[in-house]
């Protein structure tokens, strides 16, 4: 090697190492601050890159990831681009109680989600089986994360009870079990009799059921809150109460404009992480991605349970009722949870009467003992793909990555998407480093 002076080169590995590092420790923003947010806010922060996270709310765990369903259920790893889905959709089209409602208007959003959603039909089953794998894959990081940094969310391993009430739905859970096998997910078959005893507060007739033992449920809000809280203690800069108004990348740096108590900002990163729920569409529109995520609305109840008697009549094993599509967690000792229907009616959380009313009527009717005087109703919006897969990995522009779209399974897919992401952006500061080091030594020689 030889120096400009003339003199002998030395291999300066000083300035080699530094500017590797560089590389490594990619400043990657992360939008949204819900669960695939922190988890992906997490993941990344464990592989040393840094990491500033920007959320619109005041808290994280605000908006989809705040009442959920609460399970963790491998065993509703079902895709919904079931042709049966489309007939059911069709009947209950004007019932205002249906489990699930589309508001007939036509939107250029929601016709091109229809028409993606029904090409997806014949991947049901191989889309099912990913679904599986994906939900089993993400237990071990749920679990050991939460051990790890100490969150309390009312995890509760009980297992999960779906319940049909007739031979017609009891047949088709049987199609499905063969999926979630192929998936690496058992689930046995169970009598009426065994639906009283594994879950004996349940009232009502049915003609059998299948039970998952392996599967759990737990308070995602909790969740989400615990995890942010020690990516703050990891070194995460939280920007809370930051709205995102527009983003843009070119390869090699990311740009956000953020407006914050009335001001506007331009923030620049090495990177970016879109985990933005139903807001991600449009910010990848930004970016130059498609991404046909639209806001499928479902609502929850939370039932306090005020004394000893409605706190026994409830129960603690997870279900889910085929006819009615609500399923159910029981979180500590003083709350129930009661969530399900979907609405295709855009950007909108307004809380309907009459969709909330029926899952008051479903707990009075099957769990007779409970005071049902104090319920807490909740909307939200589930960013779902047409396929029903969730997006996870690079975006056209090298520096953007995607951890969006989980739709009715967010919770449960969330942490091995997390992981799936760390790698994805792994690899691609890993090739920047190459050619960092690569250029490095072509400067030294
Ligand atoms: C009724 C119902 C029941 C469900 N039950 C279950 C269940 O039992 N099990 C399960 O696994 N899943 C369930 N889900 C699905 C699960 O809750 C969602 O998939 C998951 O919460 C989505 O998380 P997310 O991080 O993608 O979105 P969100 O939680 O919505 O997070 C996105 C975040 O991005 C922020 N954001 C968006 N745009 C901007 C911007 N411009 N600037 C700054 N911040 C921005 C938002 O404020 C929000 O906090 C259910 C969903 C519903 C609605």
């Amino acid at each position: 090697m030889q120096s400009t002076s003339g003199g002998p080169r030395v291999f300066q590995f000083e300035t080699f190492f530094k500017e590797r590092d560089r590389a490594m420790k990619k400043h990657m923003v992360v939008i949204g601050g819900g669960i695939t947010g922190v988890t992906s806010a997490y993941a990344l922060i464990q592989q040393g890159f840094e990491v500033t996270l920007i959320e619109k709310n005041r808290y994280p765990g605000m908006e989809t990831s705040y009442a959920n369903g609460g399970q963790l259920s491998a065993s509703n790893a079902e895709v919904w681009t079931h042709p049966s889905t489309l007939i059911k959709g069709i009947k209950w089209m004007f019932k205002n109680d249906a489990p699930l409602l589309m508001n007939p208007t036509p939107t250029w959003h929601k016709l091109s989600w229809m028409a993606e959603f029904i090409a997806a039909i014949p991947k049901y089953r191989d889309n099912t089986v990913a679904t599986a794998q994906l939900a089993i894959a993400s237990r071990e990081h749920h679990f050991a994360w939460a051990e790890a940094e100490g969150i309390e969310f009312d995890h509760k391993r009980k297992g999960i009870l779906h319940f049909y009430r007739d031979k017609k739905g009891f047949d088709h859970a049987a199609q499905v079990s063969k999926l979630l096998a192929r998936g690496g997910l058992p689930r046995r078959a169970v009598t009426p009799d065994e639906i009283k005893a594994i879950e004996p507060t349940l009232h009502g007739q049915f003609y059998g059921g299948y039970f998952t033992e392996s599967d759990s449920t737990g308070d995602i809000h909790k969740f989400t809150y615990g995890l942010a809280k020690a990516c703050e203690r990891l070194g995460v800069k939280f920007l809370n109460e930051h709205e995102v108004l527009s983003v843009g990348a070119n390869g090699q740096s990311a740009f956000v404009q953020v407006k914050h108590a009335g001001d506007t900002d331009s923030l620049t990163f090495d990177g970016i992480v879109v985990c933005a729920g139903v807001h991600g569409r449009r910010l990848a529109a930004q970016l130059g991605d498609r991404l046909n995520i639209y806001p499928v609305k479902g609502y929850s109840i939370t039932v306090n349970l005020p004394d000893g008697a409605s706190q026994a009549a409830a129960p603690e094993v997870s279900l889910l009722d085929d006819e009615t599509k609500l399923v159910t967690s029981r979180l500590g000792v003083d709350r129930f949870r009661v969530a399900g229907t979907a609405e295709y009616n855009g950007i909108n959380l307004d809380i309907r009467a009459d969709r909330i009313q029926p899952l008051i009527q479903w707990v009075n009717q099957c769990f007779p003992g409970i005071d049902t005087r104090k319920v807490v109703p909740w909307a939200g919006l589930r960013p779902m793909m047409p396929n029903m897969l969730p997006r996870v990995g690079q975006g056209k522009k090298a520096n953007v990555f995607y951890n969006t779209g989980h739709g009715h399974l967010g919770w449960t897919l969330s942490a091995i998407t997390a992981h799936q992401l760390a790698g994805h952006v792994m690899a691609w500061a890993q090739e920047t480093q190459t050619s960092v080091s690569g250029r490095t030594a072509l400067q030294q020689a």
